[in-house]
Order: structure tokens, then C-alpha cells, then sequence
């Protein structure tokens, strides 16, 4: 994808969904993390193709464990930020490891139909089905999923809204 924030729709959606399971932040902010490699080879003229080894299911593994536990002493900063969108938020070290990994695969999978010159299972030079999509079509899928996201967080927001209500409803019954 030319740009992460393209990224931040499926990680969200997924996240929101598996809220229970996986560490938002954690997943979505693995976007930020591999793409500081595309960055640096662009702006270092580093003569490779802009997307690397973090660009691959094996390092971009690494990656994840390793941003995953340097997020753990962070956990009380994106509680802070999660209590402020009102999303209920509860982590672990594991749960943020395998978001961590979990998020740098999304975004190597979504990148591998985008870009010729991944090698998502590097060291292997086998490839995944590139241009499943057109360009075109992945910004679609991606943007679908940040409406998606969107939607769902919206529904999170009124299904805690009403059971707040209706939890001081019935206090004030009885
Ligand atoms: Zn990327």
C-alpha cells in the first residue's frame, strides 16, 4: 500500500471484531512499525526496493514479538486512550504479542497483492498471488473496511450507551 493509513481500516475492523482476543492498539499501530522500513529505504536511497525483510511472514514475525513486548510498558497509555473512544480495553503481555505479529502479517498480506516486490515468505522467493486485485480495487477493500470499522465501533458505543441506561433505569426501580 503507498500509504499506512490505507492499513488502519482492515486492522481496525479486525480488531473491533476480536476485540476480546487482540490488543487494538497494539494491531493497528504494527502498520506504523513496517512501514519505518519502506520509509528509511526511500528516504536513505538505499537502492532496494522499498519493501524488505520486514516485508516477509518470517522477519515481519520477529517484528511483531519484538514491537509487541516493547508495547507492554505502554499499556497504561493506550488504556488511557482507549477509556477516551470508549472502547473497553483489556491486555496482556501475550495478547500483545500475537496482535503485534498478527498486525505486521495483515499488513504484509494486504501489501503482497499491492506490490511486485514483496516476498511474503521470504527466504523462499515463492510469492503470493500478486495483483489478485488491481490497485485500485485493494484501496476499495481497504476503505470498506475503515466504513466497516467505523460502523461497528458506532454500534459499540450505543450498545454501551443503552445497557448504561438501562442498568440506572433499574437502579432507580428498585
Ligand atoms: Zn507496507
Amino acid at each position: 500500500m503507498p500509504f499506512t493509513p490505507y492499513h488502519f481500516g482492515p486492522s481496525a475492523f479486525i480488531g473491533l471484531v476480536f476485540r476480546k482476543w487482540l490488543d487494538i492498539p497494539v494491531l493497528v499501530l504494527a502498520n506504523v512499525i513496517v512501514d519505518v522500513e519502506a520509509l528509511v529505504i526511500h528516504l536513505f536511497r538505499l537502492g532496494y526496493p522499498s519493501h524488505r525483510y520486514c516485508h516477509t511472514l518470517l522477519i515481519g514475525a520477529v517484528l511483531g514479538l519484538l514491537w509487541g513486548a516493547s508495547a507492554y510498558p505502554l499499556r497504561h497509555l493506550f488504556k488511557w486512550l482507549m477509556q477516551i473512544l470508549r472502547i473497553p480495553y483489556q491486555t496482556g503481555f501475550w495478547k500483545m504479542l500475537i496482535s503485534g505479529v498478527l498486525g505486521v502479517w495483515l499488513h504484509v498480506l494486504i501489501d503482497s497483492i499491492y506490490h511486485w516486490d514483496i516476498m511474503a515468505f521470504w527466504p523462499s522467493h515463492a510469492r503470493l498471488p500478486h495483483r489478485l486485485l488491481n490497485p485500485q480495487q485493494v484501496e476499495v477493500v481497504c476503505l470498506a473496511f475503515f466504513a466497516a470499522a467505523i460502523i461497528v465501533y458506532m454500534i459499540m458505543l450505543i450498545l454501551s450507551y443503552k445497557s448504561k441506561t438501562d442498568r440506572t433505569g433499574e437502579k432507580k426501580h428498585n
